[in-house]
């Protein structure tokens, strides 16, 4: 029998729920939470995802250029 590996609830069939490293788990011990991504185009071109490194956005807080004297 389909179990919670968290918390022993029983999953029958057509449960909705989630599989984590091949255990399943319930939705009330999941929480899913609204996410917002990018998609960073140039010249209306698709360069990138937020949820990857292909292009990084550096925020003004985290730009360390240093203009050469
Ligand atoms: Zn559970």
């Amino acid at each position: 029998m389909r179990k919670c590996f968290n918390c022993g609830e029983e999953l029958p069939p057509e449960t909705e729920h989630f599989v984590y490293e091949d255990e399943a788990y319930c939705t009330d011990c999941v929480q899913a939470k609204p996410y917002t991504a990018y998609i960073y185009e140039l010249d209306g071109e698709f360069i990138g995802l937020s949820e990857n490194d292909d292009v990084q956005h550096i925020e003004e807080y985290e730009d360390e250029y240093e203009v050469a004297e």
